[in-house]
């Protein structure tokens, strides 16, 4: 048995705080490194608990960083809370925050009662969408005294499972550099932009015919000219190559600047290809810490699956979990199958499932926590498989 009822029982006294912060937070959704609010209602709540905290936090200004405890085994709760352009919190990490929050608060309030020495640390970790947050906190240290880490996912599904990893994602954006040229009187004088970008498109299309099945490319053109009549001499897109394998990027970015070069060379065009330097790693789910969490949810009377393979996205979690043992698992918020960022997905982010599946998740994540302070045979389980 895990401590996992207890923590529930003690999450619950609390509920409605925990939900507050949920809802207010799915009602103001605040795009990548813009979740000021999110993370300063955070903040107030962490330190009304006695965390002592840093906000901003390394040169972040939606970063933060909480801690609470005396001890030598330090152990890290990720918090996420950016949402998405137009659908709000379709990746509900409204319920991510709440969860680490109503984690950290039973685990201080346990721990004091039972005298139960260690270190907890709640990172607030912005930009999970697109910005990488966490690629950039830890470049600067910010696991470097950590030992362990984990945070819980929401999943539109009825289902909660274990982590099965993910995979690596370069982002890039690329340009197309032609002449503007009036395209019904005079043609002939222009370059144009948007074919080198239609070629590429097609080319992409073609090579995902012999991609291997854990390789991923997909995009969307962000300028594609102004009018009909102007042959464009810009346009960009940006594009996402992601595999399982973190080795297997290399030889993507490879042909995908092949297929950009060879676009220009077709059109007479130029072109930039920027490649961002804050590139996820596939996840390395720990698989002690993974079993732990099916345990603890056992222990609430809820079954926790085993994906079968990893999973098709990608997440700045990675970076973190290749540097510490770490696990991303997830806990379903609807009753049906749903896409992930999709508008039932947002409304299932604030809904009285989604809520009480947050707060089943953050026991579960305050069982494995507890169980990595108190139980020294479970920590070096977890870091032989780290080191595996
Ligand atoms: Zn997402
Ligand atoms: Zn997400």
């Amino acid at each position: 048995m895990t401590r996992c009822k207890d923590i529930l029982s003690i999450i619950e006294r609390d509920r409605e705080t925990y939900l507050d912060l949920a809802r207010r937070i799915w009602e103001r959704p605040e795009l990548s490194f813009e979740e000021h609010y999110a993370a300063a209602e955070q903040v107030k709540l962490l330190e009304s608990w006695g965390f002592s905290v840093t906000f901003p936090y390394l040169g972040l200004k939606t970063a933060f960083r909480a801690e609470w405890g005396e001890g030598d085994i330090v152990f890290a709760l990720a918090s996420e809370y950016d949402a998405l352009p137009g659908i709000g919190h379709g990746c509900g990490h409204n319920l991510i925050c709440t969860a680490a929050l109503a984690s950290a608060n039973a685990l201080r309030q346990l721990m004091t009662k039972e005298r139960i020495p260690g270190k907890l640390v709640v990172l607030g970790t912005p930009a999970e969408e697109g910005g990488s947050g966490k690629v950039l906190l830890e470049r600067q240290g910010a696991l470097d005294d950590i030992h362990a880490c984990m945070m819980v996912h929401p999943k539109s599904s009825p289902t909660y499972t274990t982590d099965p990893g993910c995979t690596a994602n370069q982002r890039a954006t690329i340009d197309f550099y032609g002449k503007a040229s009036h395209a019904g009187g005079m043609p002939e004088q222009g370059i144009n932009a948007l074919d080198a970008m239609n070629l590429v498109y097609a080319a992409v299309g073609c090579w995902r015919q012999q991609l291997p099945e854990d390789a991923r490319i997909h995009g969307v053109i962000t300028a594609g000219g102004d009018r009909p009549n102007i042959i464009p001499d810009h346009t960009q897109a940006k594009f996402y190559l992601r595999c399982v394998r973190n080795t297997y990027l290399e030889t993507m970015k490879v042909r995908f600047k092949n297929i950009v070069d060879g676009a220009c060379l077709m059109t007479d065009c130029t072109s930039k290809i920027d490649f961002a330097d804050t590139a996820t790693a596939a996840r390395k789910p720990n698989g002690s810490m993974n079993k732990m969490y099916m345990k603890a949810l056992k222990d609430l009377g809820i079954e926790c699956t085993v994906p079968a393979k990893p999973g098709g996205g990608s997440t700045d979690f990675g970076n973190f979990s290749i540097v510490r043992p770490g696990i991303h698992p997830y806990f379903g918020i609807c009753d049906n199958e749903y896409a992930g960022h999709s508008v039932e997905m947002t409304a299932a982010a604030n809904s009285e499932r989604g809520h009480q599946a947050c707060l089943n998740a953050a026991a579960a994540m305050g069982a494995i926590a507890l169980e990595y302070y108190t139980n020294p045979d479970f920590r070096a389980e977890v870091d032989a498989d780290f080191h595996r």
